[in-house]
């Protein structure tokens, strides 16, 4: 496989970025490591990994958690209960309507 490249470059929108790398997420930092293009465009390593070193080690390390990870979704798949939709738009109007409330009582 040939080499990919990750870049460093500005970022004007302060957010957690997800880290390919770990898995985990950066801080809200401006400068981001990404790959800029290709087959792997996007792939993203965040400050601490960077910090950290060893980097195929830590990805590594994050694909077998992912592994373990795939093989816990397919054990749920067939098990896991979830509320309806309707529940869903419901429990929004109870949480909205509580709010509205609270600030009925404020004004
Ligand atoms: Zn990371």
């Amino acid at each position: 496989m040939m080499n990919v490249k990750a870049e460093l470059r500005e970022t004007n929108f302060f957010t957690r970025y997800y880290c390919h790398v770990c898995g985990g997420c950066t801080e809200k930092v401006a400068i981001l490591t990404e790959v800029p293009d290709g087959e792997y465009e996007g792939f993203r390593v965040c400050e601490r990994c960077l910090e950290a070193g060893d980097i195929p080690a830590k990805m590594c390390k994050h694909a077998d958690e992912l592994n373990e990870f795939a093989e816990e979704l397919r054990k749920l798949a067939p098990a896991l209960e979830v509320p309806s939709r309707d529940e869903y738009q419901a429990a929004e109007r109870r949480y909205e309507e509580k709010w509205r409330a609270a600030e009925a009582v404020a004004e």
